[in-house]
């Protein structure tokens, strides 16, 4: 129905149509690792229930899934709470959305740059927490308040360090990032599953998450997974970091992986650059990226914009437009 002519009685029933599919995808994405639409075309039924609420603020209640994080968790793993919440990000899509991003940021703590510009890997959301250097818990993000405790599966990530190096290791470290799987390798193990008759995943993502979530890690050890750290929840005793920057810095220094295809810019100008940069070259990284994170880099004005419910507002996802999927494996189309 053309928003026009919408009823609020209309406009209600859509968006609890929408809410439910959105939940029962979520649950197929989040928790079965087997979603059955595109990521462009679950983006598009959020984006449907963003404009609803636009029109009709009274239907933005805190159990939209505009208003939450991931999906409730499934029974597999022990559950842990997270020192602190975990977030997701909001989206810009074009060039005006990311603009109108910085707008409201600079509305709120004037010049908003320098602006850090890195890539959005397409992997699942792990949060590490450090005590006095030594890892001693691993979780995945969950519904964002809790999640589940795959500490096991992620000591057998060997670029994960058990303990950390340097003198200056904070009492207590919470560093989140993304755990993923190299493109290759995925291409290769998908193919010999499916000569073998078992189980083939739609892309890295969900085979990295699918291999995260095994119950025996000795599986999990054989899958050649990888991670990348980009931000921190907790950060108590040691020098800490006054910039996005200077926490990839230090978080280097402490063993850490860390992306060196990260970039700080003055301002909004070269943040597109970096967006365009990446449009072109978006297979140049040996992981899959659907688009970039711009982030404020100074950590008190990060302080200062503070979060919703959902998303900090001190930084943004770019997502780039999918790109025609043809994928042939082994004769067979694979439609996600
Ligand atoms: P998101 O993927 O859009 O963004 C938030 C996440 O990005 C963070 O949690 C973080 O882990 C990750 N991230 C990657 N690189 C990062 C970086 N450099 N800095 C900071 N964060 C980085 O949001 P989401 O809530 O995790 O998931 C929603 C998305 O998941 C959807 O837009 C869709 O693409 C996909 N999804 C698809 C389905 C489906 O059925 N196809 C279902 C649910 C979700």
């Amino acid at each position: 129905m053309s928003a026009e002519f919408e009823t609020p009685a209309a406009a209600r029933e859509r968006h609890a149509e929408l809410a439910q599919e959105v939940d029962e995808h979520n649950w197929r994405y989040y928790v079965l690792d087997s979603p059955s639409v595109s990521d462009a075309d679950y983006d598009a039924m959020m984006r449907e229930l963003h404009e609803l609420e636009e029109r009709h603020p009274d239907l933005r209640t805190p159990d939209s899934p505009t208003q939450r994080v991931g999906a409730p968790l499934g029974s597999d793993f022990a559950k842990v709470e997270h020192l602190e919440r975990m977030q997701s990000l909001d989206n810009a899509f074009s060039p005006d959305q990311l603009a109108a991003w910085a707008a409201r940021a600079e509305k709120e703590v004037g010049d908003a740059g320098p602006y850090l510009c890195e890539l959005k890997i397409d992997g699942l959301a792990v949060a590490l927490v450090y005590e006095k250097g030594r890892l001693v818990r691993a979780a995945t993000r969950g519904d964002g308040r809790v999640g589940e405790d795959v500490t096991a599966n992620v000591r057998t990530i060997a670029e994960v360090p058990q303990r950390l190096a340097g003198d200056d290791v904070p009492d207590l470290l919470e560093v989140r990032g993304e755990v993923f799987m190299p493109v290759e390798a995925f291409n290769e193990l998908n193919a010999r599953a499916a000569e073998a008759g078992e189980r083939v995943y739609a892309n890295p993502r969900n085979f990295a998450a699918g291999s995260l979530r095994q119950k025996d890690p000795r599986i999990t050890a054989q899958r050649p997974l990888s991670m990348l750290v980009h931000g921190f929840g907790r950060w108590e005793g040691g020098p800490a970091p006054a910039s996005q920057s200077e926490t990839y810095d230090l978080l280097k220094g402490f063993g850490l992986p860390t992306s060196d295809r990260y970039r700080v810019v003055p301002d909004l100008a070269g943040v597109q650059a970096y967006v365009d940069h990446y449009e072109k070259h978006r297979h140049d990284p040996p992981y899959e990226i659907d688009g970039v994170v711009v982030k404020v880099d100074r950590i008190a004005l990060q302080r200062r914009l503070g979060s919703t419910s959902r998303a900090p507002r001190w930084a943004i996802a770019y997502k780039y437009a999918p790109e025609t999927v043809n994928t042939r494996l082994l004769g067979i189309q694979v439609g996600i």
